[in-house]
């Protein structure tokens, strides 16, 4: 029988496939060629609607109906000239992927259709989409007979055309909401959190004597992880195709042991692809920065240059689907799941984090002058509250079924959150606590926190430490523990409401202390005092993968939620509900829908890997060891009628005997998994359906893993059907 995984590997050591050709190409001369930036528009609007388009952007105000028909119009007119023939509206459902749905430019002219089409599109039709929602994920928002929602455009993300093989569409940014008015997407509550963390760190600026900023953005990085799989191993392997990660497979003989990947030379066809991408993440107005190979085999990372959060995450949600779509032209299969292959480093996502103020001040840069400094350590002050006291919040932004494979696994920071400061910020910290009663030496305007001005702090720290989940590192924080395949909405949707309630908290703490009396300098040392006192504990700067830190964690009362489900069982715990209601991110009735939606997008994830771990184990994996036990079993009856030797004595025979042992208990394996599969589906209860499959289903699929792999390493290597690791990865 002919065996397509040999087939593949035979006919990959006879041609190697080759980089695709690249046409080079200026980024200057590409960038942003795919936009309709604001640049284009100061171009071809009037003055006027340009200028009250720019300051809507700005103060996420509204447009008059009159200004968004000439803007739709000019927009229309770029978007036909650049080769466009339809646009749609681009979301971001709870799906966890963007939808879209295309209409064309044109109609017919006249109602009789008399052949002619004219251009339409109107800025009633810019504003407002009304996609079939039905089918979305809303929590139980909206039942399926009520189809409506509504998609409006965010003109803080400027609309941009994608281009594929049949011609161009224009993409407009844009939320997603019921017919009732609550957010069924993650733009949504991400506006909302930009606003209220830049309302809260307005007041503390105020305090400062600062009256010119308008307002604050939270600023983001992404750096991207990912994998690349030669495309034909992949056509073999439904799991990776269908789950984005192996179900089955033995480690390779080689692992990553040798860390002789990390930032090793790039080969020549990964690197074709990576121009490939660049090259549209450029078009796209996407600052592709960094390149370079991962940790493990085969992976790699991508980070483009920080821009306002909005942007950054329509652009990472924009530059996942540009990887996936350019390694299928190079032949190539992009995994962006978190642990494609078990026994080897999953991916994440970095999300580094700072604010920035409307005249351009990074709000964590600790800057030069005193002043500068004590501004800096409120900011500070507020991390580490934020971080101590919503740490469910943010643990919550980090869930995901592929994530949980990677969280406190070695590889990836533990599932506790603390703080990395790194050992100068914390002695200033220490001295700031420690000489709280020593005031006598103050002088009035210069804050003398312990040290009379802080210590430049090196951007780039030799001691960085990756074990931490949430790093210092030097002018921003580094919030490490995000998949991969995840939207980086939740991550800054949950940074931004926790900081704005730490500023505002600590604004309250020093109007009242200014307004009793107390000169600034005397009440930013007051509150710092006691901020830094009850929010100590969030800081760690040792091996938050050691076993220590989990004992350590645990006396300092943080939590430690190890996968999804238990963090989704707090979801309504009040103190998380209240800074999401009380900061207007989220209401009680759409949070509430959101933790059905995220228990139902678990136990969908768990499930489809059941079914395929059922149906490939049974009509792949078990057919060829029944197939090889027969071949072994008939050697083995040959050899005894050549030699004589008893049948247990003979190693043929000890051999067929393991192989049957193995296959039998994965036969058995398999029957469980399938019989347990069908009771977890028929609990009654969201919560309960995802528990039992995190405690049922889980380790049993893992057992039936186990059971093929040692299987995978005894069968005659020529009958194994699935592409096995040593070939994928190296
Ligand atoms: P690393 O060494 O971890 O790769 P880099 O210095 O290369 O760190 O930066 C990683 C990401 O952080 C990049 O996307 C970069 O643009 C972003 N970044 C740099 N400064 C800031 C900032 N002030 N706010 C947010 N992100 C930033
Ligand atoms: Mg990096």
């Amino acid at each position: 029988m002919d065996n397509a995984r040999i087939s593949v590997k035979e006919s990959m050591a006879n041609e190697m496939p080759k980089p695709l050709a690249h046409e080079f190409y200026s980024p200057s001369k590409v960038y942003g060629k795919h936009v309709f930036s604001l640049k284009i528009m100061r171009e071809r609007l009037p003055k006027q609607v340009f200028n009250r388009l720019e300051k809507a952007i700005k103060t996420n105000g509204s447009l008059a109906e009159g200004d968004a028909d000439i803007i739709a119009s000019a927009m229309k007119d770029w978007a036909i000239e650049n080769g466009a023939t339809h646009y749609t509206h681009w979301f971001q459902p709870m799906t966890g992927v963007t939808a879209e749905k295309h209409d064309a430019f044109f109609v017919p002219s006249s109602s009789h259709n008399d052949g002619n089409l004219l251009n339409e599109f109107s800025g009633k039709m810019l504003i407002k989409g009304e996609p079939d929602a039905s089918s979305f994920p809303s929590g139980g928002i909206r039942s399926t007979f009520e189809a409506r929602g509504y998609t409006a455009w965010d003109p803080t993300s400027p609309v941009f055309l994608l281009e594929n093989s049949h011609g161009k569409t224009l993409y407009v940014p844009s939320i997603f909401i019921s017919y009732t008015g609550e957010s069924l997407d993650r733009k949504t509550p991400l506006l909302r959190s930009n606003e209220a963390v830049s309302k809260q760190a307005l007041r503390i600026l105020r305090l400062f004597g600062n009256t010119v900023a308008t307002n604050v953005s939270p600023m983001v990085g992404i750096e991207q992880e990912y994998f690349l799989i030669d495309k034909r191993y992949v056509a073999l392997r439904d799991d990776l195709k269908l789950c984005g990660r192996s179900l089955y497979g033995a480690m390779s003989d080689k692992g990553q042991e040798l860390e002789d990947h990390y930032f090793g030379t790039i080969n020549d066809r990964v690197l074709s692809f990576m121009a490939g991408v660049e090259k549209q993440m450029f078009e796209l107005g996407i600052p592709a920065k960094t390149r370079h190979n991962e940790v493990a085999p085969a992976q790699f990372e991508l980070a483009p240059v920080f821009e306002p959060a909005n942007l950054a995450i329509d652009h990472n949600m924009l530059t996942m689907q540009i990887l996936r779509n350019t390694a299928e032209k190079h032949g190539f299969f992009c995994l962006l799941h978190e642990k494609p292959f078990a026994g080897v480093n999953g991916s994440g996502k970095h999300n580094n984090w700072s604010l920035c103020d409307s005249e351009g001040n990074n709000l964590l840069d600790p800057g030069n002058t005193p002043m500068d400094n004590a501004q800096f350590l409120v900011f500070l002050a507020a991390v580490l509250k934020a971080v101590h006291k919503h740490s469910i919040l943010l643990r919550l932004a980090t869930i995901g079924s592929g994530n949980d494979h990677r969280l406190g696994a070695n590889e990836a920071p533990p599932a506790i959150l603390s703080v990395f400061l790194g050992a100068p910020l914390t002695s200033v910290i220490d001295s700031i606590i420690n000489n709280s009663e020593d005031n006598s030496d103050w002088q009035q305007d210069v804050i003398k926190i312990g040290v009379t001005s802080l210590p430049q702090f090196p951007k780039d720290v030799s001691d960085r430490n990756r074990t931490s989940p949430f790093a210092f590192t030097g002018n921003k924080f580094e919030f490490r523990a995000v998949g991969s395949s995840a939207s980086c909405a939740p991550a800054n949707i949950a940074l931004n409401t926790a900081m704005a309630s730490a500023l505002g908290e600590i604004a309250l703490m020093l109007e009242t202390a200014v307004a009793s009396g107390k000169t600034l300098t005397q009440a930013v040392h007051d509150t710092l005092v006691e901020v830094f006192k009850e929010h100590l504990p969030v800081v760690f700067n040792g091996n938050g993968y050691g076993e220590e830190w989990q004992e350590e964690a645990k006396r300092r009362g943080l939590p430690n939620l190890k996968d999804s489900v238990s963090v989704l069982a707090h979801y309504n715990d009040p103190s998380l509900m209240n800074v999401l209601t009380q900061n207007g991110v989220l209401s009680e009735r759409e949070l509430l829908a959101r933790q059905d939606i995220l228990l139902e997008n678990y136990i969908r994830d768990i499930h489809v890997e059941v079914k395929l771990t059922v149906s490939m184990g049974r009509s792949i994996i078990l057919p060829a060891c029944l197939r090889w036990l027969k071949t072994a079993g008939d050697l083995a009856v040959n050899a005894e009628k050549l030699q004589g030797e008893t049948a247990a004595s003979g190693f043929e025979a000890q051999y067929c005997q393991k192989l049957r042992t193995l296959t039998a208990e994965f036969y058995a394996a398999l029957n469980e998994l399938d019989e347990e599969h069908i009771k977890t589906d028929n609990l009654s209860g969201v919560l309960v359906r995802a528990e039992a499959t995190r405690d049922n289903l889980i380790p049993r699929m893992n057992a039936c893993r186990a059971l093929a792999d040692k299987l995978e390493k005894i069968v005659d290597d020529s009958v194994w059907p699935l592409p096995k690791y040593n070939e994928m990865l190296w």
